[in-house]
């Protein structure tokens, strides 16, 4: 059967949310990010793009790029409510959707044609959007993800657009390599070395010669730049957790000891999260008591994956639980609403050197092991066991159930 796929990505969002929220700074250059010198571009409106500003690149650089630019310290707790208020209308409006990113959204319309119209369907989504949270949002609509994403792309921004059924390939043709998801700037440089500038040239090539030049990535390269992909709509609601827990041979109420084993934990879990390019915005404690009763509690917090957010969380969460002199049986934490994104939520909250501190830490366990880098109070916890990636499409994980 032929799929709908709609692909809808909210405007700027950083900089849309803080216009929504201060209407003054409309029209005007905006920079959303770390607001001290080390501090990192998160966001920028697109008044800033001509002068060569783009979201990653250091403060600093971009303020003397366009010194005429408002820079505003972003709120990470700010943007993920915006960003549920919208997964809310779409929840409600569409059956089958995915949340890729924390302003990205998939969703599959496919028979919805014998109702109602999907580009009728998905317009009036749009406008339902925009009028219920003030936030701009585009979309595109084809047969599949790549295509609708790319149209979406060309849309922006505030707008919308379909490709018909067939016009794939004509759409893609004219427009840059650059465009294509997955060409990064390593990619891209490689193409425009051999003189592939337009994706038209790649459609034109044999699949053997990208794959010769860029491996098994030049496969999916040019299927891509061919309009042909058949990844699905994988449902929010499915969204796996992580989660991990310790028993302990002997009772134990030592708190210290507790502390930090979910140090150690959170330290861990936190790893798998920046591994898989995950951020969580849910994390729970449990406690079992050695009457074996078990209790749990959860917090709802900002986007993120940053070790040293999700610690004093997790540490406040449990001081609230712990709350019987009894002996503890049993710790664990999970992390749930997780939702595909990397480090960049929290590039306000951080320095360029913090980012490099944490890309370095896991740098040195993906090759040394989860253990080899720890902070010194989770250092008594001992295994917490080594993990494989739990969001490379295996089922859901629940970590080794481990006793110490
Ligand atoms: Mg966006």
């Amino acid at each position: 059967m032929q799929k709908t796929i709609l692909h809808l990505d909210l405007d700027t969002f950083f900089v849309s949310v803080e216009r929504l929220l201060h209407s003054e700074l409309r029209n005007k250059p905006l920079l959303v990010g770390g607001t001290s010198d080390r501090g990192v571009v998160a966001a920028c409106s697109y008044e800033t793009r001509g002068f060569g500003v783009h979201s990653g690149m250091p403060m600093k650089m971009a303020r003397e790029l366009c010194p005429e630019a408002v820079v505003i310290r972003g709120n990470a707790g700010t943007y993920t409510k915006h960003s549920e208020l919208v997964t809310e209308i779409i929840r409600e409006k569409v059956p089958l959707f995915e949340k890729s990113s924390i302003d990205e959204f998939y969703a599959d319309l496919s028979g919805m044609d014998r109702f109602f119209g999907c580009y009728q369907y998905a317009s009036e989504l749009r406008k339902t959007i925009t009028r219920e949270t003030g936030l701009p949002i585009s979309f595109g609509l084809s047969v599949n993800k790549v295509v609708s994403k790319v149209a979406t792309n060309e849309a922006k921004p505030n707008n919308q657009l379909k490709i018909d059924l067939g016009y794939e390939k004509p759409f893609l043709a004219p427009l840059s390599i650059k465009k294509i998801p997955m060409v990064g700037d390593k990619t891209y440089q490689t193409l425009r070395n051999l003189g592939i500038r337009q994706v038209k040239t790649i459609q034109e090539m044999p699949m053997d010669i990208m794959q010769r030049v860029l491996g098994a990535n030049g496969e999916l390269i040019w299927k891509r730049a061919n309009g042909v992909d058949h990844s699905p709509v994988i449902p929010f609601h499915e969204r796996k957790s992580i989660s991990t827990e310790r028993t302990f041979d002997k009772d134990t109420i030592d708190v210290v000891r507790l502390k930090g084993i979910l140090v150690a934990m959170t330290e861990n879990l936190a790893f798998q999260l920046r591994r898989g390019e995950k951020l969580t915005a849910c994390i729970s404690v449990k406690i079992r008591y050695s009457d074996f009763n078990t209790y749990s509690k959860q917090l709802r917090i900002p986007y993120t994956s940053a070790d040293h957010i999700l610690i004093p969380r997790i540490l406040e969460l449990f001081n609230t639980l712990y709350n019987r002199r009894l002996l503890v049986r049993l710790v664990g934490i999970r992390f749930s609403n997780l939702v595909p994104g990397n480090y960049q939520i929290n590039l306000f909250e951080d320095t360029e050197e913090a980012l490099n501190l944490y890309a370095a830490m896991d740098k040195i366990r993906e090759r040394f092991g989860d253990k080899s880098v720890l902070r010194a109070a989770g250092m008594g916890a001992k295994t917490i066991g080594r993990m494989q990636n739990p969001f490379n499409g295996q089922p859901p994980v629940v970590l080794a159930h481990r006793k110490q």
